[in-house]
């Protein structure tokens, strides 16, 4: 399969063994292969009924993986960061999820891309704003900028 690009979601919302989640978000950028461009990391408001606070950040990767491939890559780097299976909102040390791909859109067992959510989660598109504005949406063909302002704007403010 020739390369292609991916853009990963990476979130953390528990301490690990390197430290806060700000530290398991920058050991699990070091783990992956091909990253070419990290965004910011951004802490956020938590979602869901955890109480925590999110550590964020988006990367951009080459690959020569079928996404399905790069989910597992992605999965058992989860397992080794000691990521517990079971509740989608609980805390995690490390959340890895395929955001986009440079081949388009993929729908197959147990993997979604884009991502089904990114398009409502400003802690994915703000940093993904920063390293791909540019990059179009294969669902609508709106931009990366164009959805970031779309969240930016429904945001309370206070
Ligand atoms: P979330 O990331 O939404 O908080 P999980 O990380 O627990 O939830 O993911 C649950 C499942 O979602 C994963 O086991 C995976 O098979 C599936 N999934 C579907 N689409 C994607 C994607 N684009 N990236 C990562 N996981 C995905
Ligand atoms: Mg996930």
């Amino acid at each position: 399969m020739t390369s292609s690009t991916y853009a990963i979601a990476i979130g953390s919302n528990r301490r690990g063994r390197h430290g806060g989640p700000v530290a398991e978000v920058r050991a699990a950028i070091a783990t992956l292969a091909g990253v070419h461009a990290v965004a910011p990391i951004m802490a956020s408001a938590p979602l869901g009924p955890s109480l925590r606070r999110y550590a964020n950040t988006v990367v951009l990767l080459d690959s020569d993986l079928s996404p399905l491939e790069l989910l597992a890559q992605l999965k058992a780097i989860e397992r080794g960061f000691g990521r517990r299976r079971g509740r989608r909102w609980g805390s995690r040390v490390i959340d890895l999820d395929i955001v986009l791909w440079s081949g388009g859109s993929w729908y197959g067992r147990g993997l979604c891309v884009p991502h089904v959510a990114f398009r409502d989660r400003d802690f994915v598109l703000r940093p993904l704003c920063r390293i791909a504005p540019a990059w179009r949406d294969p669902v609508g063909g709106r931009t990366i900028r164009q959805l970031h302002q779309l969240v930016d704007r429904a945001r309370p403010r206070d």
